[in-house]
């Protein structure tokens, strides 16, 4: 046997590892999912963006207008893709981070040039540390100028207009930001449910001078609810 693969047969011999979502015992270590797992999470993926042009419109739920241009989000928010979130996110795991930018980076490249990302408030470094890379790979400059007045704030429901009540009063954007003149603006969150703080944020955007226009909100998830409600032209 090869010296390499004996060591690495070894090794997971010693330290198995598993499949983030269903916990079977990996074959092939190093990677977050099963075959059967890697398969489920491909049906949740969402390949194009499945809505366009919102600016001037209102969310048929929230009855806000909104205020950004158009929404492209690239999983659903289904088992699969939620068990790497979780990962990702509550438990910091980078080998989830890394997939997650290895699946989703083909979709920055045209998003990119002339854009300036702006990332949203989190207390977990997962988007921070996302949105870092991308920034990074596509050498775009990208800003967290977003702040929020109590963290522990958490929005348990699923209510529209109200979770929008709560994000107006605790979220805020920090006094000294400027709006970058003539760029494109990508809004990044992790995952959208209802929509609210993400739109509400690029209200703030567009109170500093943003055209509704120029922004592209991004969600890295999405809750199969929330498309539904999104209003199409
Ligand atoms: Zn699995």
């Amino acid at each position: 046997m090869d010296k390499a693969v004996f060591k690495k047969s070894l090794n997971h011999f010693l330290f198995p590892q598993f499949c983030i979502s269903c916990r079977k015992e990996l074959s092939i270590p190093g990677i977050p999912f099963c075959a059967t797992c890697e398969n489920k999470i491909k049906k949740e993926y969402i390949p194009e963006e499945h809505g366009d042009f919102f600016s001037g419109l209102r969310d048929s739920e929230s009855g806000h207008e909104i205020f950004y241009h158009n929404l492209i989000s690239f999983y659903l928010y289904r088992k699969t893709a939620r068990d790497l979130f979780k990962e990702a996110k509550f438990h910091n795991h980078s080998g989830c981070r890394n997939y997650l930018l290895q699946k989703t980076r083909h979709r920055w490249a045209n998003l990119c040039p002339g854009s300036v990302l702006i990332t949203l408030e989190s207390s977990h470094p997962f988007l921070k540390k996302y949105a870092r890379s991308i920034s990074r790979i596509f050498d775009c400059e990208s800003e967290s100028p977003f702040y929020k007045k109590n963290r522990r704030i958490k929005a348990k429901t699923r209510n529209a207009a109200s979770r929008y009540g709560i994000v107006q009063d605790n979220l805020f954007l920090k006094k000294n930001f400027r709006i970058p003149p003539d760029r494109n603006i990508i809004l990044l969150d992790d995952v959208t449910t209802t929509g609210a703080t993400l739109n509400y944020a690029a209200r703030l955007l567009t109170e500093k001078g943003a055209s509704p226009e120029k922004i592209t909100a991004i969600t890295l998830f999405i809750r199969e609810n929330r498309i539904q409600r999104i209003p199409r032209q």
